[in-house]
């Protein structure tokens, strides 16, 4: 999807002139891409006519961007999808707060449960675990095994046939036993469908839970909508998990989910681990979905940067598509794609914000490689920032404003640093610095190894930017 997505942008940044045609050529082309990404067809046209309504191109004064107004009119139009405008229930601690889990069978359900309980325990919670799938032969031994893993109390039967009994008894034990978060796991599949939905019903009645969090896998395409809306009919659906994240899912569904249940996706599976599980964060999510950074932003302070007179040409080369950037902006079409560093930039903001050390990695790894290069003259630092910080997937807050010179210095620290000093140790700090396994620490430097040499070829945008060269 970012993949076309880009390129309608990228083509209608080509175009001479911005009007309602390019326009309508640049939305039919992402409408085409948003359903091919799963995204409901009447979610799209809506946005369509959204957008529309926005990017008035009569009454955009000339000399306005017209191509970054209408980028960002898509980037949020994709955020107030799944934006439902009003938080959900965020348990307290300390006090008795019971959730229920509810979705197909398959869908992720008992899997998530686990990660939610332990992701909680890790913050200093009580949490515990109630089996209340009676239907599926092995649910509570698959439930016993994941909470005995992660050492977190549960409760369940393989005599009892009646979820709601069960469920009943496990939240009293646990409310007796003191926990704060009581997390029941329910059946996911029944003989008759209408049958799974009354017992949802049945099951939220005799617990009261302040959540119910509706669990839903990323790859089942189109039909996220109905599902969703089917559990929310049946249960008052608070929010949203979506899984398997990991694998080739396209993540549309997760806008369809919000827009049935008018409730927020609140964590993404990542994984089969305890956890590979990922706080939700919008922003983020679009611009993976989108699969652009802040490229228009990006372009704009290219022609920041260089000098006017030099501009036109500059221009010319990018609209013939042989200039470098064009290089360097498929490079990082093809970051997205991949699994460490599409998930270290754009699958978890949380991280990002963390420790910012994967971010660096990347700078570090990426200036080692063009350390040597033009931009080492006296005032290509400032260039070197600017143009970094609009690189997409790096967050702002490593750059931010009015702190520049701090900024320049952390780079030319990590310039001065070389990629065969990437060592185990060094390794290892930084992925407990960043709270992600070695492996794929390891994995990211692969990965740089892999386009560095890719980038080799690359003239470079130093190169422009020093010499103003654009001819050869
Ligand atoms: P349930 O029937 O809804 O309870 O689903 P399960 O929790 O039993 O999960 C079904 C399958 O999906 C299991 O094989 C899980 O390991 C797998 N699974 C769950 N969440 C994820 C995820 O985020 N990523 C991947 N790759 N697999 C997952
Ligand atoms: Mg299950």
């Amino acid at each position: 999807l970012g993949g076309s997505i880009s390129r309608a942008i990228q083509q209608m940044s080509n175009a001479t002139v911005i009007d309602e045609k390019a326009l309508n050529d640049c939305l039919n082309e992402i409408t085409r891409a948003l359903l091919q990404s799963d995204v409901q067809f009447k979610l799209v046209r809506d946005m369509q006519t959204n957008i529309k309504k926005i990017v008035n191109l009569d009454d955009l004064a000339a000399g306005h961007n017209k191509r970054k107004i209408i980028q960002q009119a898509i980037f949020n139009e994709l955020c107030k999808m799944l934006d439902p405008g009003k938080p959900s229930f965020a348990p307290k601690k300390g006090k008795t707060n019971v959730v229920m889990f509810v979705g197909l069978q398959g869908s992720g359900k008992t899997t998530t449960c686990t990660k939610y309980a332990y992701y909680h325990q890790k913050k200093g919670w009580k949490p515990a675990l109630v089996c209340a799938d009676t239907f599926r032969a092995g649910a509570f031994d698959q439930l016993k095994q994941n909470a005995t893993k992660a050492k977190i109390p549960f409760y369940g039967s393989y005599t009892e046939s009646d979820p709601v009994k069960i469920a009943v008894e496990g939240v009293e034990r646990f409310k007796d036993e003191n926990c704060d978060l009581i997390i029941v796991d329910t059946s996911g599949r029944h003989k008759q469908e209408a049958s799974l939905f009354e017992e949802m019903r049945q099951v939220s009645e005799a617990t009261r839970p302040d959540l119910v969090i509706f669990v839903m896998d990323s790859s089942i395409g189109q039909a996220a909508f109905d599902q969703a809306q089917a559990f929310k009919q049946s249960v008052a659906v608070g929010a949203v998990i979506i899984t398997k994240m990991d694998g080739h899912a396209k993540g549309g569904g997760a806008l369809s989910a919000v827009a049935a249940t008018k409730s927020p996706v609140i964590f993404i599976g990542t994984g089969e681990h305890m956890d590979e599980f990922e706080v939700f964060d919008v922003k983020p999510f679009v611009s993976r979905l989108l699969g652009m950074g802040d490229l228009s932003g990006f372009m704009d302070k290219i022609k920041e940067v260089v000098p006017m007179d030099q501009q036109p040409e500059l221009l010319q080369k990018l609209s013939e598509g042989n200039f470098t950037l064009r290089v360097m902006y498929e490079q990082f079409q093809n970051l997205l794609k991949m699994g460490p560093i599409g998930q270290v930039f754009f699958g978890c903001g949380n991280m990002i914000r963390g420790g910012h050390e994967m971010e660096q990695v990347f700078y570090c790894l990426f200036l080692c490689n063009h350390s040597n290069n033009a931009l080492d003259q006296e005032d290509g630092d400032d260039k070197k920032s600017v143009v970094f910080s609009m690189l997409p997937g790096f967050s702002a807050d490593l750059m931010p404003k009015g702190h520049e010179k701090e900024g320049q210095a952390k780079i030319k620290q990590l310039d001065n640093s070389n990629p065969k000093l990437m060592n185990e140790s060094r390794m290892m700090r930084i992925a407990r610095g960043s709270g992600r396994p070695v492996r794929e620490v390891m994995e990211l430097f692969e990965e740089y190894k892999r386009i560095a040499k890719a980038w080799s070829n690359m003239k470079g945008l130093g190169k422009m930017a020093k010499k103003g060269d654009m001819s050869s």
